[in-house]
């Protein structure tokens, strides 16, 4: 039934009344207030009316033959169909009316006999006006029903979209938290994962004195040589490849991370002593020694390996990460292909070294540096020849620094091209303003230490060139010495660089001879003057009386390629006495001079010292 239906359409009232006469007046009030109205004689007929069209109102006489009016309230009120239409009781003033019974029956009201006309209506109404505000509730009461369904299913929808929506982001986060905590290449957890993992291990080992962990720190040696040689496809192939053997080399307790670049770390959790930590190093040192078959190339990869042992002491696990480091490096430096397990003592030289460095920066801008002169000597006369130039670094708190001391780390930082450039063009200044001086032999060289790092520097002759037209030096004086290490990579433009010094009249030396691996046939073709054989030759031909070691031969092959030989490091008569038997052509060393300050160069030069 809907809204129209439910004001507009005629009110049907059904009476049930065994009573001709009640009927009739009845229903001559109600129809006349425009009422429907139909009559039903007993329960048979009232049955038959509703089956037909269910009434909006029931009259009800009580006092019925067979069934009377209560019994036929309770029928109607329980079949479903009529139970909700209101049963008004109709009673005679001398029925014997039970008003109880009536509403326990299911009646609404009920309308004594004779009728009050006016009473009737008004019950009547109320009854049919309750029952459409009734059936209006119930009907609002669907219709909200119905929408609260729909909304509900819209909710239910929504949520599930919503379910859908959140798990997919869900899914993303932690993919994007796998690839923030992840290397990409080798799907093996990165610093920050590994850090994470190491602080876990550090507070454990701070509360559980029976946890010991410790930390590997490797660093693949010459990596970037088959980046540069085969390309990164290859080293990337070569990468996944090493984090695979590494991987078998440790056990599932342990966490491999990668750290970028040829970096890896290694956190080794339930172990008992360092030397367990040494064992996995040797392990892994082991299975990266055999060749690496990648998929167009074999390659041989080393790696040096720092270990740290997980003291609780630590504050922070970049700290036990940094020493591991430090380690790693000093496994680098001595030699590779090696682990090396850090000692606190490493730590405070890494700080000084770092300290070094920054003073090195400021070293270069206030030229902090002097240059000490060492006599060498022609041994045929025992007269002074040239100088050997050989710089120190006055620190302003730390006194006088010897070259060993911070010229490595000069190469390191980049920094030895100024200082070298600075040392070539301060000698060359001081050989111009020496040669002005009579007390100056005209035919003293100077010699000048050449990094071997300048040679990489395609600017090096027009540096040179620069300074020579600066200080209107004549090269014919200067003696160059690099070390073998130079001419080792046998490159062209090395060659290049040497031949255009050479043009220049430069003289060119060897320095320390014996000590680097030069082949004799790379040094036949280059364009040398002199091989410096190094000091510790000379002293292990002292100790050598009998065959006198390798310094014989070394002197052979420099006048067999028509070089002169140098020797270097003469501290004995006795040791001058050999290299003189062996006609060896200079000599310089603590037995003629220490090196000294420009400023006695030529005093000592005036006491014409001969030996
Ligand atoms: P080097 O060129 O082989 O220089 C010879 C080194 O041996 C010098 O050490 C010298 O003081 C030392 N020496 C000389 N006679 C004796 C001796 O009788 N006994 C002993 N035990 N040692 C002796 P220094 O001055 O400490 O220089 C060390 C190295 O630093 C040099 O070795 C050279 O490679 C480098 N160097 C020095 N000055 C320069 C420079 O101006 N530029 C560059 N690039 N390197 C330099
Ligand atoms: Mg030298
Ligand atoms: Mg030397």
């Amino acid at each position: 039934m809907n809204d129209a239906n439910l004001h507009t359409h005629k009110k049907d009232i059904l009476i049930i009344d065994d009573t001709a006469d009640n009927l009739r007046v009845l229903s001559a009030i109600l129809i006349r207030e425009g009422y429907n109205v139909r009559k039903a004689l007993n329960w048979q007929m009232a049955l038959t009316a509703c089956k037909t069209v269910l009434p909006d109102l029931i009259l009800l006489d009580i006092m019925m033959p067979e069934i009377d009016g209560y019994e036929v309230c309770r029928r109607l009120k329980d079949w479903e169909k009529t139970q909700d239409i209101p049963v008004i009781f109709v009673s005679a003033l001398d029925d014997v009316f039970d008003k109880v019974k009536a509403f326990q029956a299911g009646g609404v009201d009920y309308i004594t006999k004779p009728f009050e006309f006016e009473e009737v209506l008004v019950r009547v109404q109320n009854q049919i006006a309750l029952r459409d505000t009734r059936l209006e509730i119930l009907h609002l009461n669907a219709e909200l029903e119905k929408r609260v369904k729909t909304r509900t299913q819209e909710l239910e929808e929504t949520l599930y979209k919503l379910q859908i929506e959140m798990s997919s982001r869900r899914e993303l986060q932690t993919k994007l938290l796998d690839i923030a905590l992840h290397d990409s290449l080798t799907g093996l957890p990165n610093r920050v994962l590994f850090i994470r993992q190491l602080e876990k291990s550090l507070n454990r080992a701070k509360q559980d004195c029976n946890y010991q962990f410790a930390v590997l720190f490797l660093d693949c040696d010459r990596f970037k040589i088959v980046n540069d040689s085969l390309g990164h496809f290859v080293g990337d192939e070569l990468l996944v490849a090493i984090s695979r053997r590494i991987q078998l080399s440790l056990s599932p307790f342990d966490t491999l991370a990668r750290f970028g670049g040829d970096e890896f770390a290694i956190l080794l959790e339930n172990i008992t002593s360092i030397e367990m930590a040494i064992d996995v190093a040797d392990r892994i040192k082991q299975k990266l020694s055999l060749a690496f078959k990648l998929s167009r190339y074999e390659v041989f990869m080393n790696a040096s390996i720092g270990i740290s042992w997980g003291s609780p002491s630590y504050d922070k696990p970049e700290y036990l990460l940094r020493d591991a480091d430090t380690a790693m490096y000093r496994a680098k430096s001595l030699g590779r292909a090696r682990y090396h397990v850090f000692d606190p003592d490493m730590h405070k030289k890494a700080i000084e070294l770092l300290e070094l460095e920054n003073d090195l920066r400021r070293a270069v801008e206030r030229q902090e540096f002097i240059i000490y002169y060492q006599p060498i000597v022609l041994l045929k006369t025992g007269k002074i020849a040239g100088f050997e130039a050989l710089v120190r670094w006055q620190h302003p708190t730390r006194g006088l620094i010897l070259p060993t001391d911070f010229i490595p780390a000069a190469e390191e930082m980049g920094l030895i091209y100024p200082i070298n450039t600075w040392i070539f063009q301060t000698v060359c200044q001081q050989l111009y303003t020496w040669q002005r001086n009579t007390k100056f032999p005209q035919d003293i060289t100077i010699s000048i230490n050449l990094s071997a790092r300048l040679f990489s520097n395609h600017n090096l002759v027009s540096i040179i060139d620069n300074i020579i037209y600066q200080t209107k030096i004549n090269p014919d004086h200067i003696e160059l010495e690099i070390t073998e290490s130079v001419i080792m990579e046998n490159s062209d433009a090395v060659k290049n660089i040497l031949q255009e010094l050479k043009q220049r009249k430069f003289k060119l030396v060897i320095d320390d001879f014996g000590t680097g691996y030069s082949s004799l046939s790379y040094l036949h073709s280059f364009p040398l003057n002199s091989l410096k054989i190094d000091k510790s030759f000379v002293k292990i031909m002292q100790e050598n009386q009998e065959n006198m070691g390798l310094v014989p031969a070394m002197i052979g092959i420099s006048h067999s390629m028509g070089m002169r030989a140098i020797a270097e490091g003469i501290e004995t008569p006795e040791q001058l006495a050999q290299l003189r038997s062996l006609n060896c052509d200079l000599g310089q060393g603590y037995l003629f001079s220490k090196p000294i300050k420009p400023e006695l160069v030529l005093e000592f030069l005036d006491t014409k010292p001969k030996w």
